[in-house]
């Protein structure tokens, strides 16, 4: 099969790889098709992401078709189209007993059943991958192909958005204007929510945004929060940070009303630091300050149930498509500084 692969921190390979194996018990072989590359798998190549066991097939925003199961697997068939919950916890451990598979405590222990898809074992930059049956939702018919690869995306999405408390009528200020960023908004609009795109710098980004539906404003203007107000009609209730960085982080805590909450999604590397924030901002507002990474089950189902009735789009985060095959130049044009891409999605088909 054709995969883009990882032998070593620091070099891709891409071309004829050993197909992906037929599925053991519990597990599922999955026929790619649809398959997106973000910043995370960056640090994948570059050896910056804790964990990844090399040589490594990356790719961890995908979806396919199911082409066989092995035993004891009931709840997909051959024939299903499916979206992938990339990180499948060990279920046993306390935090997975929970039903916080995300926090799994078991992290890189293969023998445990814990599977980090595209970090600790073969992702979706290929044209099949057998992976952990449990890491497959099907995905109804009427869901176009190009969507199955944001699954795990907007359920990400929709976890911060949950975590943060919005429902109908709040007023949601998401600081992003990338991928994760637009699905947050779409996600928390579609749950009713009045929702407003702070921009970082790039103008096609906030066009997208725009394009969207979304009233923008700009991370670099000095009356962020008066704007903020303006779009809104009051201070957001929920600030929901999907950007990573300091900046918007600060801003997401220092725009939210007093009793607001504010969910930090975007920094998930090291380095990123909350600084000029007074505590009696957060003690004197009573803010909520939560954190959120990834996602889990029962919120993937509902992830799903979003674009099953439309209520997200996910074509316009599509912003090139190359076959997997040229995989170099689809990652040169990711990569490229000032880059208009948003998601390039790979088909391992063409
Ligand atoms: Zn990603
Ligand atoms: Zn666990």
């Amino acid at each position: 099969m054709i995969a883009a692969s990882v032998p070593e921190p620091g070099r891709w390979r891409v071309g004829e790889h050993p197909d992906a194996p037929p599925p053991a018990a519990g597990e599922a072989r999955v026929r790619v098709i649809a398959t997106t590359v973000c910043a995370t798998d960056r640090k994948v190549l570059e050896g910056r992401f804790a964990g990844v066991r090399y040589p490594l097939i990356p790719g961890h925003e995908w979806g396919g078709e199911v082409v066989a199961v092995g035993d004891g697997v009931t709840h997909v068939r051959p024939g299903d189209r499916v979206g992938v919950e990339v990180h499948v916890g060990c279920g046993a451990c306390e935090r997975c007993r929970e039903g916080m598979r995300n926090l799994c405590l078991n992290y890189g222990r293969r023998e445990s059943g814990h599977a980090h898809i595209g970090f600790t074992r073969d992702g979706g930059l290929a044209q099949f991958a057998t992976v952990p049956a449990r890491a497959l939702y099907p995905v109804p018919e009427n869901v176009p192909d190009d969507a199955l690869a944001f699954v795990d995306s907007l359920a990400l999405a929709l976890a911060a958005a949950e975590r943060g408390g919005v429902r109908a009528g709040a007023r949601v200020a998401v600081f992003g204007s990338g991928a994760i960023g637009l699905l947050a908004a779409q996600a928390a609009r579609a749950m009713g929510a009045r929702v407003a795109v702070v921009a970082g710098g790039r103008e096609s980004r906030r066009r997208l945004a725009e394009a969207l539906g979304f009233p923008t404003a700009l991370a670099a203007d000095e009356r962020l929060r008066e704007r903020l107000v303006s779009l809104l009609g009051g201070d957001p209730d929920v600030a929901l940070e999907m950007a990573g960085g300091e900046q918007a982080a600060t801003q997401a805590i220092l725009s939210v009303r007093r009793g607001g909450a504010v969910v930090l999604a975007g920094s998930t590397g090291t380095g990123p630091q909350v600084r000029g924030v007074e505590l009696a901002t957060v003690v004197r507002g009573q803010l909520s300050i939560l954190g959120s990474v990834a996602t889990h089950g029962a919120v993937v189902h509902r992830a799903v149930a979003l674009l099953a009735a439309g209520a997200v789009d996910t074509a316009p985060l599509v912003s090139h498509r190359l076959g997997l095959s040229r995989f170099e130049e689809a990652w040169d044009i990711f990569c490229a500084p000032g880059t208009d891409a948003v998601r390039v999605l790979l088909d391992p088909a063409a």
